[in-house]
């Protein structure tokens, strides 16, 4: 059984060009045999209220920004034009905030104007003095504690920030390993991924398995399971209509390993 794809972005985010329709990635998922598909454009700030605790940390900048806001009309306009073109595929709305820690009250001014159904959690950037770097960016002067680092932020991140269901793409350092992601080698941060799962779990929220990124291991989903997460959730990260739904069936190959199984109902996440 194919879980949804809960990772999906079109033209409608900054870094995606506007020929990535949602149209064509909904065919894509009909083609896959996906029950479901979520359009969880990115949600990332370049500015920021004296609320947000960006804010507080005296963050003014973000590095070489090309963020761009949603827009949301245009956005809400396709997304109702595929709902009605394919009746056979559950079509979620959805967002991924960006460091939701830092801007949890323009997340939440964002969400109020615009709910949506599915809200995803990522980390991207790490300070540097008062900037925002991409973590691409900071981990080659020294990938090992920027790694280090990064786990301990996500971990500040679930405890801190309530506003998303899903965690994505937990290592998404490993992407920018240097000499390349192969040369990752999970275990050694066993304990602070450890740490991760525990506050993840502690919350009842899901765990992405994104497969834009190096595959997690079986064993890293396990660390997830052991330390009492209950869902996890699948995501292609596409940027393109072909990816998505991508390595769903390798993905599909590790949960299971690790000891989940498909939820209530084909739209569910997977369950322990
Ligand atoms: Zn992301
Ligand atoms: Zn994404």
């Amino acid at each position: 059984m194919r879980p949804p794809d809960n990772h999906v972005h079109t033209g409608w985010s900054w870094d995606t060009p506007a020929s990535v329709t949602m149209a064509r990635a909904c065919e894509r998922a009909v083609a896959q045999g996906l029950p479901a598909i979520a359009f969880t454009e990115h949600l990332d700030f370049t500015v920021w209220g004296p609320d947000d605790r960006a804010t507080t940390l005296g963050l003014v900048d973000r590095h070489a920004s090309r963020h761009e806001p949603i827009d949301s009309e245009g956005y809400w306009a396709e997304l109702t034009e595929v709902r009605e073109r394919f009746p056979e595929l559950r079509i979620w709305s959805g967002v991924e905030a960006g460091e939701p820690h830092l801007f949890a009250s323009s997340v939440a001014a964002h969400l109020r104007d615009a709910p949506v159904d599915r809200i995803l959690g990522s980390l991207h950037s790490l300070s540097d003095g008062d900037r925002l770097y991409g973590v691409g960016q900071l981990l080659y002067t020294d990938p090992d504690a920027t790694m280090r680092r990064y786990l301990g932020e996500i971990v500040d991140m679930v405890e801190s920030s309530d506003v998303f269901q899903v965690l994505a793409h937990v290592d998404f350092p490993r992407r920018y390993w240097p000499g390349g992601s192969h040369r990752f080698v999970e275990k050694d941060y066993e304990e602070e991924y450890r740490a991760v799962f525990r506050a993840l779990a502690g919350t009842g929220r899901a765990l992405e398995v994104n497969t834009s990124s190096p595959l997690a291991s079986a064993d890293q989903v396990r660390w997830f399971r052991e330390e009492g997460g209950e869902a996890v959730s699948f995501g292609s990260d596409a940027h393109q209509p072909g990816a998505v739904g991508q390595r769903f069936d390798l993905a599909v190959d590790v949960v299971e390993a690790a000891g989940f199984r498909p939820g209530r109902d084909r739209f569910d996440f997977w369950r322990r």
